[in-house]
């Protein structure tokens, strides 16, 4: 059985969105470190991010690039249960989205993937299910990105191959 066929579509597409995430707060910056949505079905996956402008060809590329070489890094994934306080006195607002964790929510999973230098790659505060390492998720193609000017939303469209 090859490293893809160990979790259900859904998962690796899942997973995907945390390794593209980071992939996308490297290529343009802290100004698209909040997410406003994801979605996911079977190998088809879009993040949605805060951002300010259209990428470039180039950028969308360098995304997509990077995101395939930290799948290939077969970076650890892991999951922390933590009381709310305490995860966010160490981890700070990085990891939320866009909009918040309802507050009667007292306890987080968060899930890591840490970078080859031990850095975090992309935090979380996420309780879906995950590959156990990035080379599950196989590899990732993005679509055509688009800019949504009036609601400042980058919406980045993938599939997960094979
Ligand atoms: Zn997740």
């Amino acid at each position: 059985m090859s490293s893809t066929e160990e979790y259900p579509d859904e998962v690796r597409a899942h997973t995907a969105l945390h390794v593209i995430k980071g992939a996308v707060v490297r290529v343009l910056g802290e100004d698209a470190l909040w997410t406003a949505s994801t979605y996911v079905s079977g190998k088809h996956g879009r993040l949605t991010v805060k951002f300010n402008r259209k990428p470039t060809p180039e950028e969308v590329k360098a995304i997509e690039e990077l995101a395939n070489k930290k799948i290939e890094e077969d970076l650890p994934i892991e999951v922390k249960v933590l009381p709310r306080e305490e995860a966010e006195e160490t981890y700070g607002n990085v990891i939320y989205d866009l909009y918040p964790v309802p507050q009667e929510v007292r306890t987080l999973y968060i899930t890591i993937i840490y970078d080859k230098d031990g850095n975090i790659w992309n935090i979380n505060a996420c309780n879906k299910q995950h590959t156990k390492t990035t080379k599950y998720v196989g590899k990732v193609k993005l679509g055509k990105v688009r800019f949504r000017a009036s609601k400042q939303l980058l919406e980045i469209p993938f599939d997960v191959e094979p």
